[in-house]
């Protein structure tokens, strides 16, 4: 029985966010420039809503300036790209989010397309994610960049280490796995295809389910002391009727199994926001020179 440690990835994001506010402080006072975050909420998605309403609130406990623009569902697709090119093209916005899901009849590639690389904090541009591919300096996706800040804060160096990566989302998977071996993992990417999953797993000296699939990855798919990242976020019934969220692994099994396993909720969500805040600095300094 291997005793797991928990990975409080609430406790390590409110640290980034303290340290963060200090450093746009730090930022506002020598530039004089107030780094902005736009938020574009197109429908009524109610789990959208509450992140977009999140993200606001963060922001401006950053110090930052927050520009939300909510628009119907049935906003026309011209309409979002046109509001993307005036919020590329104003200087006080040096963040852009454009929050997915989109409804169905607008081109999400060619809403992220639209968006000035530059001012692109979710990373989700191709110019990005090309970037980070070839190593060059790129806005990284928030929640695989949460992900491996939490990694490293618990393994120190991850050179060298097994990494298994179970999704291969745009979003989540396929960044995630250039980060990892970036910080020279061998890494490992599976999907829905993949033969022997539970085998594949049992590899891992660090394990990611980034699937949306309640509990899918059960404990006896983890090797003993590895450390399990769950990025899933899965609302399912729970015993007393109502709903609570669980993650892509079977917690309470990998718990005495993982060495090391981050809770959901609690663990990678909030860091996503964190990395948002981060990446939306980081674009304001290259803005700003
Ligand atoms: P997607 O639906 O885009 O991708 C899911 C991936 O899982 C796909 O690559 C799919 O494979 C794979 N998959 C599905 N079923 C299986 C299976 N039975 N066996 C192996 N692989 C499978 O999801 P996202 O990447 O956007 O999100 C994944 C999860 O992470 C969700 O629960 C989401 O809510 C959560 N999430 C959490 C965030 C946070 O802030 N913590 C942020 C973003 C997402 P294939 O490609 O073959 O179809």
């Amino acid at each position: 029985m291997v005793e797991t440690r928990l990975i409080d990835g609430k406790a390590f994001a409110e640290t980034m966010r303290a340290r963060l506010k200090d450093d746009v402080a730090a930022f506002v006072a020598e530039t004089g420039v107030t780094p902005g975050l736009a938020v574009v909420l197109v429908g009524e998605d109610p789990a959208s809503a509450v992140y977009v309403r999140n993200k606001g609130k963060q922001t401006l406990e950053a110090g930052m300036a927050s520009i939300e623009h909510k628009l119907p569902a049935d906003t026309a697709q011209d309409d979002v790209l046109a509001l993307v090119r005036a919020l590329n093209a104003d200087d006080a916005v040096h963040g852009i989010l454009v929050q997915l899901p989109l409804p169905a009849h607008i081109d999400a590639q060619a809403v992220l397309a639209t968006i000035d690389p530059a001012k692109d904090v979710d990373g989700f541009h191709v110019v990005n994610a090309g970037r980070l591919a070839v190593g060059l300096e790129a806005l990284v996706p928030c929640t695989p960049l949460g992900c491996v800040m939490l990694l490293k804060d618990t393994l120190g160096s991850l050179a060298g280490l097994e990494a298994v990566v179970v999704g291969r989302s745009n979003i989540v998977g396929k960044p995630l796995a250039q980060l990892l071996l970036r910080e020279d993992c061998t890494v490992t990417i599976a999907h829905s295809r993949t033969r022997d999953l539970p085998g594949v797993c049992r590899r891992a000296d660090i394990l990611i389910g980034a699937v949306g699939r309640p509990e899918m990855i059960r404990g006896d798919w983890i090797k003993p002391g590895a450390t399990v990242i769950d990025v899933g976020i899965n609302r399912v019934a729970g015993a007393d009727g109502k709903g609570r969220l669980v993650g892509d692994v079977a917690f309470a099994e990998a718990k005495g199994i993982a060495g090391a396993i981050t809770p959901v909720p609690g663990g990678v969500g909030p860091m996503t926001i964190a990395c948002l805040l981060a990446n939306t600095l980081t674009a304001a300094r290259r803005q700003v020179g």
